[in-house]
């Protein structure tokens, strides 16, 4: 059989067979197929299709280096749905945030860790959608992120500015040609050693976030220097520390000259955090068509584990949380196609801040929930949750680092909690 199995089988060949790929999104589409238009399910199952057949195709049992598969993925149209990107003579559909969830789900239960490592090369194509402006270089670059023929990252965070990524300290210095030069070490950055691109904040004067700028950069110019971070709850995901000496960015690399950057840095943040809530219910979902299906097998004292209170009660009580909150974000992408649709693909000013508290509320409760319901299906799965058989042990590793990036929890809660102070204002 493809798929997960592991050094030494620990679960028996029929409940194995039964937590296959194919099986898995059964369970979810059982789930998910009265609350979804039709184009949207469909696009989920055409999606799963193509999952089903790659992972048969290539024979993978999830030990693989993932980066391998981005190209045959992206010609399938699977790295991004957020646009139509018409623009780049694509013409995706359906897109959006629904088409984006889907997308997600699909990759998510294929591979939880490609699904991240995926979704970074996102975060570079989102600041190139935006600030493009018909560059030839810019417009090349964003269609080979689209279609998986390169990889992307982003680079904010620093070694000694995590959650105070406003006050940077690398630094970006204007020379006589226009170009700018930068300076500086960028730390944790998905796909860092991996990527062709990166999109790099830095600032004219260390600690001043009002003179940030946002530049795309080659990694294979000189003064880029990558080293792979070790995350070991990740093991197949590329996190970079990256070191730049004097860095040369051409003018037309310049997405945003420095006092640019921070505003820049700002508008795509909701987006940013929705990719994250969307990962994080696909995680839990994808936690979920393991536990259940192995519940309902796997029999102790002659009964279906399943059947005993002390099973089926908490799996139901994750099932029951992990469902409301795909009904809340499910609502909150229908609402974003609606406007974007509305406003000509991009969201106008005063409703994407509004959207900020949204973002930080999804964005932590979703981080909970994913780190929740995966310990607690491998926990209602016993040895064969914690063995490496399956991809739950992915999934415990990757529902683990969910509440740190993006915004760590402290930093959503902040920003909850200056909205609950906007909002008394406002009574
Ligand atoms: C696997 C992984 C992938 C990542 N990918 C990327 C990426 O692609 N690009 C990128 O740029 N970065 C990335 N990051 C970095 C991530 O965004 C940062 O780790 C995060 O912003 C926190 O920064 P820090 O690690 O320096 O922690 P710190 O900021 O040092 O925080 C340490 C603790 O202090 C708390 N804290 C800090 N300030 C406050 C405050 N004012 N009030 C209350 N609590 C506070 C934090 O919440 C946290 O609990 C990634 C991180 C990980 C782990």
């Amino acid at each position: 059989m493809v798929g997960k199995k592991g050094d030494v089988q620990c679960i028996n060949d029929e409940i194995l067979e039964n937590l296959s790929l194919k099986n898995r999104y059964k369970f979810l589409n059982v789930n998910l197929m009265s609350i979804l238009k039709p184009k949207h399910f469909n696009f989920l199952r055409e999606s799963q299709k193509f999952y089903v057949k790659f992972e048969k195709k290539h024979n993978i049992d999830h030990s693989e280096d993932f980066y391998d598969w981005i190209p045959e993925i992206g010609e399938q149209g699977l790295i991004t749905r957020v646009n139509k990107f018409e623009f780049l003579d694509l013409n995706f559909e359906p897109y959006g945030m629904t088409a984006e969830f889907m997308r997600t789900l699909a990759t998510d239960f294929f591979d939880p860790q490609l699904a991240m490592g995926m979704g970074a090369t996102v975060l570079a194509v989102n600041p190139l959608v935006l600030h493009h402006e018909n560059v030839d270089i810019r417009l090349e670059v964003l269609k080979k992120l689209v279609t998986g023929e390169d990889i992307g990252c982003i680079c904010i965070t620093e070694p000694e500015r995590g959650s105070d990524a406003v006050h940077m300290v690398t630094t970006c210095d204007e020379q006589s040609d226009g170009s700018y030069l930068l300076n500086g070490t960028k730390i944790y950055q998905t796909n860092g050693t991996k990527a062709d691109w990166a999109v790099v904040y830095a600032v004219s004067e260390k600690n001043n976030g009002n003179t940030m700028g946002q530049f795309l950069i080659d990694t294979s110019w000189e003064g880029w220097n990558a080293e792979r971070v070790n995350i070991p709850w990740t093991p197949r995901m590329h996190v970079g520390k990256e070191i730049f000496k004097d860095l040369r960015v051409p003018k037309e690399y310049i997405l945003g000259p420095p006092g640019k950057g921070r505003e820049h840095l700002f508008e795509g943040l909701n987006l940013e955090r929705l990719g994250i809530v969307i990962l994080n219910i696909a995680e839990a979902w994808n936690a979920l068509s393991h536990a259940v299906i192995y519940a309902n097998m796997r029999k102790q004292f002659d009964q279906e584990i399943l059947k005993y209170q002390g099973v089926g009660f908490p799996l139901s009580d994750q099932w029951a949380k992990t469902m409301t909150m795909t009904l809340a974000t499910l609502h909150i992408c229908q609402f974003i196609d609606e406007k974007m649709e509305q406003f000509d693909g991009s969201l106008p000013k005063d409703l994407n801040l509004a959207l900020g508290a949204n973002a930080a509320q999804l964005k932590s409760q979703s981080a909970k929930l994913t780190e929740r319901v995966c310990y607690e299906c491998v926990n209602l799965m016993g040895g064969a949750g914690a063995c490496d058989n399956t991809l739950m042990h992915d999934l415990l590793g990757i529902s683990r680092i969910q509440e740190m990036g993006g915004g760590t929890r402290q930093i959503q809660q902040y920003i909850m909690s200056l909205g609950l102070r906007k909002i008394f204002k406002m009574i």
